[in-house]
């Protein structure tokens, strides 16, 4: 499999001091408080296990599903939540977490339809941000914080697919442009 994908942008062991950062982070900006991190799946999968392992504090987990891309092309965005969020969600500091920003559209989306819950409080927090230079940057709101920068292509691995593959990758490579 490892085989199969192109060069190699961050590798596992870059991964594991950034997610332990950003654990810090995490800690030190809800100590004291209960979160609902809200993991948008699939892509996000490896990342939150890292990331709420080292963050050690209290929360609770919930997740949400928003596809958007059509093969490695970005499409229209549909999310979908489950029935009991708001419960869940109301009066209470909501972290985000998404796997990759690239036009900004899905983390939005999400962001949209979470604010009508009305948690007390809205972060987001992505692994991977890509540079875009494609249409001048992203339409909606920038995420609180990001894992790594990347160049502008498609990548797979640490939870990321390529039509279902890669994900159990342990670092982050391009995809193949003959894949
Ligand atoms: P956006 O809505 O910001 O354009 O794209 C975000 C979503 O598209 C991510 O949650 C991810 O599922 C998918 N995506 C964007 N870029 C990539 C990429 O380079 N690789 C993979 N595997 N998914 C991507
Ligand atoms: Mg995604």
């Amino acid at each position: 499999m490892t085989d199969e994908v192109g060069e190699i942008l961050i590798p596992s062991d870059r991964i594991a001091v950034r997610v332990r950062e950003l654990g810090r982070t995490l800690a030190d900006t809800y100590a004291g408080r209960e979160p609902v991190v809200v993991a948008i799946m699939k892509g996000c999968v490896m990342f939150l296990a890292d990331l709420v392992r080292a963050w050690g504090g209290t929360m609770d987990l919930e997740f949400v599903s928003a596809r958007s891309y059509e093969g490695t092309r970005p499409g229209r965005v549909r999310v979908a939540l489950p029935e009991d969020l708001g419960e869940k969600v109301a009066g209470r500091p909501v972290l985000v977490l998404d796997d990759i920003f690239d036009t900004g559209g899905t983390l939005a989306a999400v962001c949209c339809e979470i604010e009508r819950l009305r948690p007390a409080e809205l972060k987001t927090l992505v692994l991977l941000k890509k540079r875009r230079s494609r249409d001048g940057g992203s339409p909606g709101r920038s995420p609180d914080w990001v894992g790594f920068e990347i160049e502008d292509r498609f990548v797979v691995g640490y939870g990321l697919d390529h039509e279902g593959r890669f994900r159990n990758l342990p670092f982050v490579a391009a995809l193949r442009e003959d894949a």
